[in-house]
């Protein structure tokens, strides 16, 4: 639960995406007042689908989006994950299984449909979402944000949820700070569902709502259902081969069949029938030294300070998660003294989780990415182990990561290091 605070203090939020728009809903509920600065000329989320894990869908309900969500969202029966050659090597069931052990369901949504919802839910709070806003400065003398046309905005509090490259990061920082290389690239395609059911030989990707794995030789492929079962997400990983001063770029389709020349002929079939592809670069954030400036109010969130590879469908769920602690940790504010304090716990809470979370999503790039051979073989064998055990390939069937993954609740974790936190500070 989001606590509520005695004082109302202002937020400046930087960035409208999923962690910018999470954090100002949870502030909002915990007693604050939010401006979010947006540098897009609409609101929008690029890209196709993303798959909400119950860590996230726990949040979700606490900030109130839970209903809408689910209206747009699917419900997968189970992951899938097979080589390349389409065997099965072994399969995880989602629902009901989560819901059962977790508290919570398993969701994939069009990310369109999920950045509308918090939008509205935003809105709902009367929350002010300023776009055409880009943050090109700090001013960290007096916290304030300020735009590429020179408006000013003083707060309490800025919060960076600027993505990958974000410009709050290389004013905390006071240098530029670039994001990782991962050598992968994700190739993002949506395929219609009424297309796909001219070949049935692609039912087993379809009927059943599911996140299917392929795991190959220096890429993988991941596909599920968005749109009420209509549409099918499809994203092929491979080497990067963008243009270095590129991040994103139209592909064309006959590049990604190329890459899977070798692969399970259903997955050629399946990247035929796309009608538009798009190339982005996988990069991630090596752990930073702090996330919050050492003396000014100027914390960072998401993708800001933790970018992730997808591998692990995690890096929108800790952003989620950071949200959800800021919001919990600044609902036990009472005196603005406190901030400083409360920064340093929200690190203290958050950073090892994700960093965990970073260096095992290049880890799975090392597992899911094998050529055929030996280590393939023993990775393979692993899966085979019934019931899967710790250090299992498919990582979220490890039934130690799996709790680690799913069973963590950020409110209970804030509650009880904010109750230790307190007790550390009166001993001082
Ligand atoms: C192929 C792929 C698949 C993925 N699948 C999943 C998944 O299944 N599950 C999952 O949880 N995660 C997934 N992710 C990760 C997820 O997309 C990101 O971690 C998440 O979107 C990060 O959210 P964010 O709000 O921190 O940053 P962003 O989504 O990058 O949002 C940043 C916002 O800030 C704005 N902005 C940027 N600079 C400025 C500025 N200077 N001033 C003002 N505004 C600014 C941007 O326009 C944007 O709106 C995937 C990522 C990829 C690449």
């Amino acid at each position: 639960m989001v606590p509520k605070s005695s004082i109302s203090l202002q937020f400046v939020v930087v960035g409208g995406g999923i962690g910018g728009l999470s954090v100002s809903i949870g502030l909002v509920l915990s007693g604050h007042k939010v401006t979010v600065l947006e540098k897009a000329q609409e609101l929008s989320e690029v890209g196709a689908g993303i798959q909400i894990p119950p860590n996230s869908t726990r949040i979700l309900e606490q900030l109130g989006c839970k209903t809408e969500i689910l209206e747009h969202a699917l419900v997968p029966k189970a992951y899938h994950f097979c080589n390349h050659k389409g065997d099965n090597l072994i399969s995880l069931e989602l629902d009901p299984y989560c819901a059962s052990k977790y508290g919570c369901k398993s969701l994939h949504i069009h990310r369109g449909d999920f950045h509308k919802c918090l939008v509205q839910r935003a809105r709902e709070l009367n929350i002010t979402i300023l776009v055409n806003s880009e943050i090109v400065d700090i001013d960290l003398d007096h916290n304030i944000a300020i735009t590429h046309d020179g408006r000013k905005y003083q707060a309490d509090v800025i919060i960076g949820a600027d993505g990958l490259n974000s410009n709050v990061r290389n004013s905390i920082f006071g240098r530029n700070t670039s994001p990782t290389n991962s050598g992968d690239q994700a190739y993002r395609s949506l395929i219609s569902i009424p297309e796909m059911n001219k070949h049935p030989e692609l039912d087993f990707i379809h009927k059943v709502p599911c996140v299917n794995f392929f795991w190959g030789p220096k890429g993988h492929v991941v596909t599920y259902p968005l749109k009420g079962g209509n549409t099918c997400n499809v994203v092929v990983m491979a080497p990067d081969n963008l243009p270095p001063d590129s991040s994103v770029v139209a592909a064309d389709k006959k590049e990604v069949l190329h890459f899977l020349e070798t692969w399970d002929p259903r997955l050629q079939l399946l990247l035929s029938l796309a009608t538009s592809t798009f190339k982005w670069r996988l990069q991630y954030i090596e752990e930073l030294n702090c996330w919050s400036h050492p003396a000014q109010n100027v914390t960072l969130l998401g993708d800001a300070c933790h970018a992730t590879l997808p591998y692990l469908a995690q890096g929108a769920a800790q952003a989620i998660e950071d949200a959800a602690a800021l919001a919990y940790l600044f609902g036990k504010i009472k005196d603005k003294s406190e901030i400083r304090f409360i920064l340093k716990t929200y690190e203290r809470i958050r950073k090892p989780r994700t960093t965990r979370i970073v260096n095992s999503s290049k880890e799975c790039q090392q597992i899911y990415h094998l050529q055929d051979g030996e280590k393939q073989k023993l990775r393979d064998l692993k899966c085979a182990m019934d019931p899967p055990q710790e250090g299992c390939p498919a990582r979220w069937a490890d039934p130690e990561f799996q709790e680690y993954l799913f069973g963590y609740n950020i409110f209970e974790e804030c509650h009880k290091q904010w109750v230790l936190s307190k007790t550390m500070k009166e001993k001082l």
